[in-house]
């Protein structure tokens, strides 16, 4: 299921809790069995999955209609002072981009890197150099994924809004993956039906329309202190506004894949995409 989504999507970020087993194959027939409709495989841990595996998801997914995206290793720091870091992070993410295209999965989710103290315009700087490399080596390759650099929660984490909305500018083949819980963990704000509304303003000022009806989005609830997020929470559990969260995805048409992180992550993905569709 490569294509882009006419629709807004909801799934579970892995194999679903309640799934009668662990591998991605009964996650994706789980997801379609309870009425969800797409799933994010984590290769957060590392770039394992053999071909065969993934022919067989790739089949299983355009059996089932549920689109899937994937998200690379959580070890990755482009603006690693040491070269053999940076070069082994851009084998990660091209590692992801092929497998994900084998399994037909078309956004590749990842943690773009740290500050380590550097001033965030020369990270950057360094952050975009690296993946222009990235993105020309997929281009030669003909691998028609979108890396999605994700929004991230910690003040020492590269990834502000403005910064991921700015790389995507600037490197083609690049869209962002909004995480909302991350926002409002590292603002200590971005939880009103205003706040909400500004960031996809911004977004559509800064990448077009298009990138309305094409977004990846990650949602949960959390808990957080001044340096950002520390936990994830089930959204009920939490104080986030999902109800005019909701409102604002439906006011803008937002299409594409929503993507939900809580402890209980079906049973969330379920009770937004009910919202979405009849609140
Ligand atoms: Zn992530």
């Amino acid at each position: 299921m490569t294509a882009v989504s006419k629709t807004l999507l909801f799934g579970t970020a892995g194999v679903p809790k309640t799934a009668p087993g662990t591998s991605t194959l009964i996650g994706i027939k789980h997801i379609a069995a309870i009425g969800l409709d797409c799933q994010e495989i984590e290769f957060v841990k590392g770039v394992k999955m053999g071909t065969d595996t993934a022919d067989e998801i790739r089949k299983k997914s355009i059996e089932t209609g549920v689109h899937l995206s994937v998200h690379a290793p959580y070890y990755i720091n482009l603006n690693s002072p040491e070269m053999g870091k940076r070069l082994s992070s851009q084998e990660r993410i091209l590692a992801s981009a092929r497998l994900a295209h084998r399994c037909g999965a078309r956004n590749v989710v990842f943690h773009p890197g740290y500050y380590g103290g550097d001033p965030p315009d020369r990270v950057f700087d360094t952050i975009k150099k690296e993946l222009l490399e990235v993105a020309s080596i997929l281009k030669e390759e003909r691998l028609p994924v979108v890396l999605r650099p994700e929004v991230m929660g910690k003040r020492s984490q590269f990834g502000s809004l403005e910064e991921i909305l700015f790389l995507c500018r600037e490197v083609e083949g690049l869209q962002p993956c909004l995480d909302f819980s991350h926002l409002y963990a590292r603002e200590g704000k971005i939880n009103s039906y205003r706040e909400f509304h500004r960031v996809f303003r911004k977004m559509e000022k800064k990448l077009g329309e298009k990138s309305l009806k094409d977004v990846h989005i990650h949602i949960s609830g959390s808990s957080f202190s001044d340096k950002g997020e520390i936990k994830h929470l089930n959204l009920d559990e939490s104080d986030f506004r999902y109800d005019v969260w909701v409102q604002v995805l439906r006011d803008f048409d937002v299409r594409g894949l929503v993507i939900c992180e809580s402890p209980y992550q079906e049973k969330d993905a379920l009770m937004l995409k009910k919202l979405y569709l009849t609140g």
